[in-house]
């Protein structure tokens, strides 16, 4: 079945956001696309990452569970403690089973858009920084530099956002995902 436009894939995906949720939503999506026409990636699926990325964020904790079970997705002893991490894997699932999404890229950077994962390729690091930088967002500090880090210098922004995502977690104590301390050690190590 051919894969559904970016229009339509808007319409399903506001059904099964709440307003904020879906706010947030078109915001990484037109920063995805911001930041694929300035790396020269390719901007429809940058939209379409962009767009479904938090395609499961308010399908409630016990549903994500349940559906993961269902769907044999593998649940991590940090997902079972904070099934919010389970957006992500639940997200890319829903991207290709309901939204007849098939380019493994996309999916792949809807799935690591919480924890990013060592060699995250270029359409991985726009939705991971498009996620953190998009106009609606305002609790992170620094976020100024790091929006003009992000049409600068997309290493860089990316390495920023990883040490401010790890400090953040430490400092609420909040449960961290393996895959996001991997990832923060696998940049630090190629920092020159
Ligand atoms: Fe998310
Ligand atoms: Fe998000």
């Amino acid at each position: 079945m051919k894969q559904l436009t970016i229009r339509k894939i808007k319409e399903e995906v506001k059904m099964h956001l709440d307003q904020n949720r879906y706010e947030h939503t078109l915001g990484v999506m037109y920063t995805a696309g911001a930041l694929a026409m300035r790396y020269e990636a390719d901007l429809e699926d940058a939209m379409i990452a962009g767009l479904l990325h938090d395609c499961a964020k308010c399908i409630p904790s016990a549903q994500k569970i349940e559906l993961c079970k269902k769907y044999n997705l593998n649940i991590s002893e940090a997902e079972q403690k904070n099934p919010g991490l389970l957006h992500a894997k639940l997200g890319a699932y829903l991207a290709k089973e309901i939204y007849r999404i098939e380019n493994t890229e996309i999916l792949d950077a809807i799935s690591c858009h919480t924890t990013g994962r060592p060699h995250m390729t270029l359409l991985d690091k726009i939705i991971y920084i498009a996620d953190y930088i998009e106009p609606g967002r305002c609790e992170a500090p620094d976020l100024q530099e790091i929006r003009r880090l992000a049409f600068a210098d997309i290493d860089e922004c990316l390495y920023t956002i990883l040490c401010a995502s790890l400090e953040y977690l430490k400092s609420k104590s909040e449960v961290i995902d393996p895959l996001t301390e991997q990832t923060y050690l696998y940049y630090n190590e190629r920092r020159i």
